[in-house]
């Protein structure tokens, strides 16, 4: 998940796109009897300023499978997820964006970040599941 900034600048790409496949770990899915099915599919968008602060927006898609937050039956819901723009500068004391050193960008804890806030916070096996009927 690096993005070779140097090597780009020299390739005159300063914008472009790149994919990439995440597995993240169990531990990333915050929702409970829930999994990420098969890892996460990333694209990032990336522009280059010149003043080599880079701009990148990342989408995320994945299948959550699991079980109802209300009813338990087994389910499966596509997630699609796409940030804001995200700034990464060189200034190290810069804590409203991410940092990195001019040349080479790892893109892993904003990827981790985003699939955090990609996360809804129920999965339901229809929108609206009445949960388990007790009679
Ligand atoms: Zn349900």
């Amino acid at each position: 998940m690096i993005l070779e900034i140097k090597k780009l600048m020299a390739r005159a790409a300063y914008t472009g796109e790149i994919s990439f496949d995440y597995q993240p770990p169990q531990d990333a899915v915050m929702l409970p009897l829930c999994r990420i099915e098969g890892g996460v599919k990333v694209t990032a968008n990336y522009e280059i300023f010149e003043d080599d602060e880079v701009e990148v927006i990342l989408k995320l898609s994945y299948r959550l499978v699991g079980q109802c937050s209300y009813c338990l039956a087994d389910t499966e819901k596509e997630i699609e997820y796409i940030t804001d723009p995200l700034l990464f500068v060189t200034a190290r004391d810069d804590y409203d964006n991410y940092v990195f050193d001019g040349n080479r960008l790892d893109l892993s804890q904003a990827v981790k970040d985003a699939l955090l806030f990609s996360q809804p916070e129920v999965l339901l096996c229809k929108q609206d599941c009445k949960g388990i009927k007790i009679d």
